[in-house]
């Protein structure tokens, strides 16, 4: 074989289809082999791994295309996670459907981009008609504007620029992006809750915010934001204080904990203040008739961060951010005429260039609109309900045993729990070792994959749980029993209780 066949020209395409064939023998031939969700052997095994790569990545002669695939995609596979080993409950992490992995194929052939009119005509077609659909989803009027990104951490810088340069414009008339900051005379405040996602602290200083501009408003024990708590305190902002953006949570990534979105919205519109919600979890409400009361409010957000890797069975990236506000799309004009003129523009020649933060950019909406002309709403509804019911089996499961302890019934498809130690009255320093060492074990062996997340213990103490992820609609009842009796019996292991035996 040729190895520099371009996989688009009639020869390309037919390489295409014998290379993917042995990819996929690959992938099938190690997944028979497996027997977890990781390789047993924990980063040492990783060493392991690294003696069965070649020795340079950068040989003076290449090899046989067949070969270089059959030979790193097993590797890849045989070393890395399975996200449908049904003990893979640790990420937040989809294994995708067939239809979005064949999709993604079609996709990287084609190499559309959305950079230049010229770059993907029906690229940009498809993800402007996609992200209207999502947006008429979320209740957005017709005329909202938005763009896929690489993720909920992109959508949620976006979500603060364009606020920062809404609030700055508005409070004193001048355009940040051009003037910078350093003309604004008050200091920018963003409201948020200490479970807010870490990207929204991070945006806040990469935007010349600072990350001391976040004033913690305070929340609830699931980390939901009180809203009287978010009016006061935007009411106790001094004239020096410029408020920029109130940010709330749709699907906390520990408790899957959703804000009050009418009360927010409500507080953010008597302040002027630009309500972003971030959703990157909780989009798969969205979908499901039982859960829709859940993001109820969410049309009345400036904006919204949705993750369809996380929740909607695509391979990353599928993040979609979505704004109620077309205009404030304008801080991410690119003027720069190999991309696109203004008579071009006007022309119909028009690109999304000016939507992103990128220039470069690939056609991610392909995959995405497959998955869901493949599984349609009442489809999606489906897969995201079994994952929620799972979520309340896993519960059921962990409440009736006495070696466990559920931290809060689930709301969406994560499950926060811990072991306890075999002494009663343990100190907090022993749960969290037990947890903590808990998590490792299994992580060293390979048996199952679980996350940590610090919540509060029932006396209200930060304690180290451990998480269930439910995203594997395959999942079956009894396989989840035995994630949970893998865990019970890891726990024995490490802390047996002397009735054990
Ligand atoms: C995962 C997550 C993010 C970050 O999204 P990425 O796609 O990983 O960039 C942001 N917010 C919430 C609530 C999340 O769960």
């Amino acid at each position: 074989m040729d190895p520099s066949t371009l996989a688009g020209s009639p020869d390309g395409l037919r390489q295409l289809a014998d290379l993917t064939t042995v990819a996929l023998e690959a992938l099938a031939g190690e997944a028979s082999r497996r027997e977890g969700p990781l390789p047993a052997g924990g980063p040492a095994a990783m060493r392991t791994a690294a003696d069965e790569t070649p020795e340079t990545f950068i040989p003076e002669h290449g090899s046989d295309p067949a070969d270089v695939v059959r030979g790193l995609t097993a590797l890849a596979a045989r070393w890395g996670v399975d996200l449908a080993n049904p003990a893979a409950v640790g990420r937040m992490q989809c294994a995708p459907t067939a239809v979005a992995v064949a999709a993604e194929l079609g996709a990287a052939a084609l190499n559309q981009g959305l950079q230049a009119w010229e770059s993907g005509p029906f690229a940009a077609l498809l993800e402007r008609r996609l992200l209207a659909d999502l947006a008429a989803l979320a209740g957005f009027p017709p005329t909202a504007a938005g763009s896929m990104t690489s993720g909920g951490t992109a959508s949620n810088l976006m979500a603060l620029l364009l606020a920062r340069d809404d609030a700055v414009r508005r409070r004193a008339g001048v355009d940040v992006s051009r003037a910078g900051l350093s003309s604004l005379a008050a200091a920018p405040r963003v409201l948020c809750a200490a479970g807010t996602h870490v990207s929204v602290r991070r945006a806040a200083g990469f935007i010349g915010l600072g990350s001391d501009a976040i004033v913690e408003v305070e929340a609830d024990r699931l980390g939901r934001m009180l809203p009287q708590a978010a009016e006061a305190a935007l009411a106790r902002m001094q004239s020096d204080e410029l408020p920029v953006a109130l940010v709330a949570t749709a699907g906390t990534t520990d408790l899957g904990a959703f804000d009050a979105l009418p009360a927010l919205a409500a507080v953010a519109a008597r302040h002027g203040v630009w309500l972003h919600v971030d959703a990157a979890y909780g989009a798969g409400a969205l979908f499901s008739e039982r859960l829709a009361h859940l993001v109820e409010g969410l049309d009345r957000a400036d904006s919204i961060a949705l993750d369809l890797h996380k929740f909607g069975w695509t391979p990353a990236s599928s993040g979609v951010f979505l704004t109620r506000r077309p205009e404030a799309m304008s801080v991410l004009a690119q003027g720069a005429a190999y991309l696109s003129t203004p008579e071009d523009e006007a022309l119909g020649f028009s690109s999304l260039a000016g939507s992103s933060l990128q220039t470069t950019r690939r056609a991610d909406a392909l995959k995405v609109a497959a998955t869901l002309l493949a599984l349609g709403r009442a489809g999606m509804q489906e897969l995201v309900e079994r994952c929620t019911d799972l979520a309340l089996h896993a519960a059921r499961a962990i409440d009736a045993n006495p070696r466990l302890e559920l931290a809060t019934e689930p709301i969406l498809t994560t499950v926060v729990f811990r072991c306890r130690p075999s002494r009663p009255a343990a100190p907090l320093e022993e749960w969290d070792r037990l947890n903590a060492g808990v998590r490792r074990a299994l992580m060293q062996e390979g048996r199952a994959l679980v996350a940590r997340a610090v919540v509060p213990d029932r006396a209200g103490r930060a304690a180290d749980h451990l998480k269930l992820v439910l995203l594997n609609p395959a999942t079956t009842a009894s396989q989840l029993e035995g994630v949970i009796d893998a865990i019970v019996a890891t726990a024995s292991e490490i802390d047996p209780v002397e009735s054990d035996g």
